[in-house]
């Protein structure tokens, strides 16, 4: 139109040097980079502007939502219908999405008139005529029984709440309108179902539009902040705040004046609508009629080669004799406003592009715009122009330019199969973990079996067929602050191995000094024989006496030893089984200290006095305890999961004595071994313990330890992605890999502060290749396992802390637990949870959560001291 409006002005008001004249206002039309570049800042500004929550409602560029979550991975399947309505044809298509060997798409459409006086009349009888056409195009169809999904494709301006909200139309058959798509969008899927980058959809043709993928936590209009959402940009509207005043000429406002949207629009304007559906020149020199899009074909020979005879057999029909200069003129003209048009868009596009760019944090850009459109399709020079354009002004991007075939209504269709294809996921992931998650009555019954099973381990009677086994561990105190010495501790049990110095000091400044050296144990020591074990342990401790210079002294010895053992004394304790990663022979039914001490004898080199055996529960809550004096509770929550309590001796009948407390290492890691919480494991866990080494043994521990949680994500992946959910359906070596999912990635992919593309680049690093949903899946995957770790960790302290409250006869009861382990310590939301189940489930207790620092080494050093004191006493 603006050609056309510019040659009005050159027949009619030009009479000498037409072109020269011409040419300055046509100047006005030619960009430098530098200006693209510009325009293309003033643009993303606006982008933003639209997105963000308190610039939008005064935004010109309007980023509306299109509740698009997803493009197409290749796995849809159905049957579809899709409804295009915008363009110059009301179409509806039914298409056929197969999967036999490969995917197919097979498509039937028919096109309803749709009159004048629809179009603008009200939106009832719009939806009215919609209805009755979908009606009968399905009666054709002799589908009408059927229920079909519906995409709709709506190439107006539309703020969508959620797809589907958007029309409610009088049909007297059912039909799943599922989807509601701008034909931007359309466009964008139907190009993203034969290349899976496609993240961008244009329309250049009758208007301009684009959409494209934006982070979701970069859309404050909608909730949530993971993964990605198509944004319908309606960048027509760019430049209706003034924004682009500076290069509009004269033409442009003359043409803004005649529309009907005066102001608004106007990027559409000045490249788009003006330059096709032209007006034209009547016999009298004046605009009067249209060439609608229709003429396009006919009309782009213009701007071609053999443009000038075509221009003056056009201007010919339309009633004007052109002399020859005129019809370079006519081409001129056409040219420059065509190539006006392409940079404006080249401008805009590269705006979007810059933007991804950065959302994706790469140096470069790789991706696919899809497009349609009639001047990008028919225009000889358009499409070239563009790309050029663009590739000048984001030179580092990789785009690929992608003609969208059959348009926008098999685009529909593609939302309506993802849209298909994503509800019915999601229902198949939500019942998958929905096991996973515990209802309160739930939580509340693993307390009370807890509590049954607490009661198991304590009596004479039911002891030995207990599986909580309560063992005492002959610590009958918590520490009073009169330690003192210098002590040696061993921690072994976990992850390292450490060999410790610890020197504490009583009186009135208490101090605790610690030095301190780990080392390894190699798997096969782990599980070679028991003499090995032992003789590689008291090479670390030699080893460390002589960087200590300490080899002359005997010193009294505290063996932290992480282990279910039956203790007779505080120096001796029966291994009764291995358990975590431990399975060293001749071990089990041993007593450990005369393990060590042989071991010891057996390097002649040194000689210590082993004085304690101590579990690390029971050294985490010595530690705290020497801080915090109501600290009468210890847990581990990392590799793998126990707890530990001051008990009435009185309820310890397999001890001598009713005086007193004693400490019981309750090994509730085997929680469960006699099938009491087997309802509530699922196929997952049965999974992890087939391959553990310990078959059976320590299920509600392989339920709540870092040393599972992983295993018991990856049992999930794998499980998901065999049934296509997740990496498309591709099970890779890695996720068959046991033991590559560690807790300290859940911990990672769980962290709050991640956005979606790091958990994509921590799964990335596992080797696991995955898209944007597929990481929203993990995610949620490994939140479901570790909060329900969480939510039994805490309801089995609830039992522990109810009982000491009963044993106790208190109505309310404060009490502190000392807690040690890396998952607890490090897992962003473990513990919140964890604390937060016991404060449900124990609510006449107020437990106070402390955590220990260096808790089991110092511990060990304690319970020694106190073990020297007594000896003493004794002798
Ligand atoms: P241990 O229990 O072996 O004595 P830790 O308390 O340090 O020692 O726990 C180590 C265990 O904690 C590892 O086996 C692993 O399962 C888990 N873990 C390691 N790093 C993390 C982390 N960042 N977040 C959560 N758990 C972790
Ligand atoms: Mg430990």
């Amino acid at each position: 139109m603006i050609a056309a409006q510019l040659l009005a002005y050159y027949f009619t008001e030009l009479k000498d040097d037409k072109v020269k004249k011409i040419d300055k206002y046509l100047y006005a039309m030619r960009f430098s980079d530098e200006t693209l570049m510009d325009i293309m800042k003033r643009f993303r500004r606006e982008l933003g502007n639209g997105l963000g929550r308190d610039t939008n409602p005064t935004a010109t560029v309007k980023m509306l939502p299109t509740f698009v979550r997803s493009i197409p991975d290749g796995s849809e399947k159905g049957d579809f219908i899709a409804l295009d309505l915008g363009g110059s044809a009301f179409r509806i298509l039914r298409v056929k999405v197969s999967h036999e060997k490969k995917q197919t798409v097979q498509m039937e459409s028919q096109i309803y008139d749709t009159p004048e006086d629809i179009i603008h009349g009200s939106g009832t009888r719009l939806f009215d005529h919609v209805a009755e056409c979908l009606g009968d195009f399905m009666e054709k169809q002799n589908i009408k029984d059927k229920k079909l999904s519906v995409g709709f494709t709506f190439s107006f301006p539309c703020a969508q709440t959620k797809l589907n909200e958007q029309i409610c139309c009088t049909m007297d058959y059912d039909a799943d309108i599922m989807a509601v798509v701008n034909d931007t969008v359309g466009t964008m899927m139907t190009c993203g179902f034969d290349d899976q980058r496609c993240e961008v959809g244009i329309i250049i043709g009758t208007g301009t539009n684009a959409c494209y993928m934006e982070e979701l936590r970069h859309i404050d209009l909608v909730e949530g902040d993971e993964g990605r959402m198509c944004i319908n940009t309606e960048w027509g509207a760019f430049g209706d705040n003034g924004m682009l005043e500076d290069i509009r000429t004269e033409f442009d406002r003359e043409i803004d004046r005649g529309s009907l949207n005066p102001g608004k629009q106007l990027p559409s304007q000045i490249s788009l609508r003006h330059t096709i559906s032209v007006k034209c020149i009547d016999s009298s020199n004046h605009l009067t009629c249209h060439i609608f899009p229709q003429c396009l074909a006919t009309y782009c020979i213009f701007f071609s080669p053999e443009g000038l005879a075509k221009a003056k057999d056009i201007l010919g029909r339309l009633g004007v004799e052109p002399s020859a200069d005129d019809c370079v003129a006519v081409q001129h003209v056409c040219t420059i406003v065509s190539h006006r048009s392409a940079n404006l868009l080249a401008a805009t596009l590269g705006g979007i592009l810059s933007r991804l760019k950065d959302n994706k944090g790469n140096p470069r850009l790789r991706t696919t715009v899809g497009i349609d459109g009639s001047l990008y399709k028919m225009h000889p020079q358009y499409a070239r122009r563009l790309h050029k354009t663009v590739r000048r002004l984001v030179p580092e991007s990789d785009v690929r330019f992608l003609l969208s075939e059959s348009g926008s209504s098999k685009g529909a269709a593609m939302v309506t199969a993802v849209a298909y294809r994503l509800a019915d996921q999601r229902r198949q992931i939500t019942e998958t973990l929905a096991e996973f998650r515990l209802t309160s009555d739930q939580l509340l019954e693993v307390k009370k079996r807890m509590r049954t099973e607490i009661q198991n381990g304590l009596g004479k009677k039911t002891h030995d067929s207990a599986t909580i086994k309560m063992w005492p561990t002959y610590v009958l105190s918590t520490p009073d602050g009169s330690e003192n010495g210098d002590f040696l501790a061993l921690d072994l049990g976990g992850t390292n191995f450490r060999v410790l110095l610890v020197k504490i000091r009583s009186g009135k400044r208490r101090t605790v000094e610690m030095h301190n050296k780990i080392y390894a144990i190699p798997m096969e020591v782990m599980q070679g024989t028991g003499e090995e074990l032992f003789d590689h342990i008291v090479q670390c401790i030699s080893d460390f006496l002589d960087y200590m210079g300490m080899k002359n002294t005997r010193l009294p010895l505290g063996f932290t030893f992480s282990f279910p053992c039956r203790q007779t004394s505080l120096d001796v304790g029966i291994l009764v089984t291995w358990t975590k990663g431990f399975k060293a022979t001749d071990c089990e039914g041993e007593d450990v200290v005369g393990l060590l001490r042989e071991g010891i004898k057996r390097r002649e080199e040194f000689d210590l006095d082993v004085v304690a055996v101590v579990n690390d529960t029971v050294g985490t809550m010595m530690t705290c305890a020497y801080e915090e004096p109501t600290c009468e509770v210890g847990l581990i929550a990392g590799t793998g999961s126990n707890a530990c309590y001051m008990e009435e001796m009185r309820n310890i009948e397999v001890v001598e004595g009713d005086v007193g407390r004693m400490c019981v290492n309750m090994e509730w890691g085997a929680f469960g071994d006699n099938g009491c919480l087997d309802d509530i494991r699922t196929e997952y866990d049965r999974a992890v313990d087939d391959f553990s080494l310990n078959l059976g043994k320590q299920r509600y521990e392989k339920m709540c330890s870092g040393m599972y949680l992983g295993e018991i994500v990856r049992n999930i992946l794998i499980d998901l992605t065999k049934r296509g959910f997740l990496f498309r359906g591709q099970i890779s070596e890695t996720l068959k890999t046991r033991g590559i999912f560690e807790t300290k990635f859940l911990s990672q992919i769980e962290s709050d502060r991640l956005a979606l593309l790091q958990v994509r680049s921590i799964l990335q690093q596992l080797g696991l290749d995955s898209t944007c949903d597929d990481s929203i899946i993990v995610k949620e995957v490994c939140g479901t396992v570790s909060r329900r770790a969480a939510q039994l960790c805490g309801a089995g302290m609830a039992a522990v802390v109810d009982k000491i409250r009963e044993n106790r006869g208190l109505n309310q009861m404060d009490i502190t637990v000392g807690v040690d382990g890396t998952l607890y310590k490090l897992h962003p939301h473990f513990s919140g949870i964890m604390h937060q189940t016991v404060k449900e489930l124990a609510p006449k207790c107020n437990v106070n959560f402390l955590l220990s620092e260096d808790g089991s080494g110092k511990g060990a050093a304690l319970i020694t001291a106190v073990g020297c004191r007594m000896r003493e006493q004794k002798s």
